[in-house]
């Protein structure tokens, strides 16, 4: 039998995808490889494109990669591994049918499934100020906006970025290298404040600044004011200070997308909540990524969302043996020349200690949290070559009391400090 010109094996069960980003496409990629013969696949992605890296999409923002580059799964892939691939706006799932274990997509598409796998990622977090619907005010999720911001930056010169988090500091470096002139606005006194320390902290706002960002630090804004035809002109701020903009790009924290598992009646909080074998509260339907809430947690990072596809997959290929865990993610920023690195609870209490090391000149700040003999979180600016040795640490929860007198100066000087 044949649907969309792609065999179907009556013998195979059936595999639904709701969602074609990064957990999704991962699960699916592990479950061709664990089993490949087990299910029939359908894939329905709101996105109308196969799959993407989406922690790229600033690499291209800032003209270090197009989006041919950043493809990871084209059309061709799904028609090579006989998935059937549903792309588009009007390809977005609106219904979940669990009784008769049916998706329907806005177009009416049906698909029918013995396994489903919810897998829609996050929306981004749109701040509740009046004007937040003007022309020029977008978030940084997908393509569409990446294209939204080149051609704002060819035709406006003036771009105000919501947030000096991760997503925020590379849209804005991705901005000022084309062209524009860019203020970040950030509530907190620190940049990357969930992140960094205020030293390192300190330490990236001088290197941003040096590179052309401008910063508002503690600042709130207050409502974003547009013209006559309903396009953004300036933000104000709660001190009644003003800035003008073009552009005005949201990167303030992202939600997880829950609404389909939702008006499904799966059980969700956060995000839809799955055991260790990422299955939801119907042991039909997995979710993976970052529409999840996994023992509290929800997340913001991909290294987790691959282990959680891996696990998923296990379960899915009917191995049945993996659980997930959540480990510490580390964190780094994509702008070229700035090196950081942070890991787990970096700021401590007062049942840890410190240890620091500072070379002002080099612009080197190393941090390293301790907590009875273990390492519980590391904060690296200028020098992070010990970075992932600092995270294996951390998450082996290796007892350092051996090594603590040359742990702040990096795997090598331990090495030659063994050797001597
Ligand atoms: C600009 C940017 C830079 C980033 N940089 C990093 C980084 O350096 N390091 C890092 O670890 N992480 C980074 N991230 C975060 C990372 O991209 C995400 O953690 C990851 O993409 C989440 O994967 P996901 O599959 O859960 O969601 P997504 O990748 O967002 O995929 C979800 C997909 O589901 C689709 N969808 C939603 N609802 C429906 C529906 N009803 N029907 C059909 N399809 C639907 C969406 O359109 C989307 O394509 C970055 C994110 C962005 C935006």
């Amino acid at each position: 039998m044949t649907v969309n010109n792609i065999k179907v094996d009556r013998m195979k069960r059936r595999l639904v995808v709701i969602g074609n980003g990064m957990a999704g496409m991962r699960t699916v990629e592990e479950v061709l490889s664990a089993a490949p013969d087990k299910y029939d696949i359908t894939v329905f992605g709101a996105e109308p494109y196969g799959n993407y890296n989406r922690i790229m999409l600033s690499s291209v923002l800032c003209g270090d990669k197009t989006i041919e580059d950043i493809v990871m799964n084209d059309r061709q892939w799904y028609a090579d591994n006989g998935i059937s691939l549903h792309a588009g706006a009007d390809k977005a799932v609106v219904r979940i049918e669990r009784r008769a274990r049916k998706v329907y997509a806005l177009d009416g598409t049906c698909a029918e499934y013995d396994r489903l796998l919810i897998a829609t990622g996050s929306k981004p977090v749109i701040a509740p100020i009046p004007g937040n619907d003007l022309e020029g005010v977008i978030s940084f999720r997908d393509i569409l906006d990446v294209n939204k911001m080149l051609a704002y930056s060819r035709q406006h010169k003036k771009a105000v970025v919501l947030g000096g988090g991760l997503l925020g500091l590379e849209a804005a470096n991705g901005l000022v290298l084309r062209g524009m002139d860019v203020t970040v606005i950030h509530n907190s006194e620190v940049l990357l404040n969930r992140q960094m320390d205020r030293k390192a902290g300190k330490m990236l706002q001088t290197a941003l600044e040096q590179r052309g960002l401008k910063f508002r630090m503690a600042a709130t804004s207050q409502c974003l004011m547009g013209d006559e035809k309903g396009h953004i002109t300036a933000v104000r701020f709660e001190d009644g200070s003003e800035l003008e903009c073009d552009l005005f790009v949201m990167a303030i924290g992202v939600r997880p997308n829950i609404s389909l598992a939702q008006e499904a009646g799966l059980y969700c909080e956060r995000g839809i909540v799955v055991n260790d074998t990422l299955q939801s509260y119907d042991p039909a339907i997995y979710a993976v990524g970052e529409c999840i809430q996994h023992r509290g947690d929800t997340f913001g990072l991909v290294a987790p969302l691959f282990e959680q596809a891996k696990v998923c997959a296990n379960h899915l290929s009917a191995h049945g043996v993996a659980e997930y865990s959540t480990l510490p993610a580390a964190t780094k920023l994509k702008v070229t020349g700035i090196n950081l690195f942070s890991v787990g609870d970096f700021l401590g209490d007062e049942s840890c200690e410190a240890v620091h090391f500072t070379d002002p000149s080099m612009g080197i700040y190393k941090k390293l949290i301790i907590r009875d003999n273990k390492l519980m979180g590391a904060v690296l600016y200028g020098d992070t070559a010990d970075g992932m040795w600092y995270q294996e640490l951390l998450e082996k929860k290796k007892n350092i009391s051996d090594i603590r007198d040359v742990l702040i100066f990096g795997q090598a000087y331990l090495t030659a400090a063994e050797a001597a």
